[in-house]
């Protein structure tokens, strides 16, 4: 096994894999289960096995919400919606690097598509290319403060990508953050400068989702925050609040 299933409540499970622990998350809504985020493999192996883990066939799986193009987050999208008609939703922002259109030329081209699909060369590959390893369409472009899929409210969040989005399950106040915030060692972060090229936009996303009365916070590596949720979103937001420095590492 090389997806890792972390429970995180009765109704939420991350697939987290080895490389960069990149998760997934699935849950379960009234109308059916939803998936935020299907890196890293395009032929989504690592999240399928994930779903045989909590026995959920792949069939059910009503729709795919993804938080930003980066192949470690959006890899098997084009697959999923293809083979089993799961309805893929991204931001009007992101929708070039995703169907493609901004896919590099040139020697980047040429050397991002020698690059193997395995484990951390994923992300590599479609930073050279600057582009999701397969085109894949969106079934709906997510708009700022929309309800998607019934249960979902979506946030745009720049700064770590152009068109990157939150998405809010209203049901159980949790997350779904993306690469908007991160969690190590159970304390809230933010994404490291290097990973970061709009730092002032990604300021104002970070403090958009901490001002969001959460119980839970699902980050797009690593592990989802469930414990002391309030106090480290207070502690966060009272640091970029008085001026804070975006630390180098996150
Ligand atoms: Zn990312």
């Amino acid at each position: 096994m090389s997806t890792q299933v972390i429970p995180v409540t009765d109704r939420i499970w991350c697939f987290r894999r080895p490389s960069y622990f990149a998760c997934s998350y699935l849950i379960a809504t009234k109308t059916g289960p939803v998936a935020v985020d299907v890196g890293m493999d395009s032929d989504a192996a690592d999240f399928l096995e994930g779903l045989t883990t909590i026995g959920i066939q792949p069939e059910q799986v009503r729709a795919i919400l993804l938080t930003h193009w980066h192949n470690d987050h959006s890899a098997g999208a084009a697959f999923l919606q293809r083979t089993y008609g799961m309805r893929v939703h991204y931001s009007a922002a992101e929708r070039p690097r995703l169907t493609r259109e901004s896919a590099t030329k040139g020697i980047r081209a040429w050397l991002g598509q020698r690059i193997p699909e395995a484990g951390v060369l994923v992300l590599l590959r479609g930073l050279l290319e600057e582009a999701a390893p397969e085109a894949v369409t969106a079934d709906h472009l997510v708009s700022d403060g929309e309800v998607v899929e019934g249960e979902f409210r979506a946030l745009a969040t720049p700064g770590h990508t152009d068109g990157h989005v939150a998405y809010l399950h209203e049901p159980t106040q949790s997350l779904f953050c993306g690469d908007a915030l991160a969690v190590a060692g159970n304390r809230l972060r933010l994404m490291a400068r290097p990973v970061t090229p709009d730092i002032t936009s990604a300021e104002a996303s970070a403090l958009r989702c901490l001002r969001e009365p959460v119980n839970i916070i699902c980050p797009g590596h690593r592990t989802p925050l469930t414990e002391n949720v309030k106090q480290e979103r207070l502690r966060l937001r009272e640091y970029l609040e008085s001026g804070g420095r975006w630390p180098l590492l996150g």
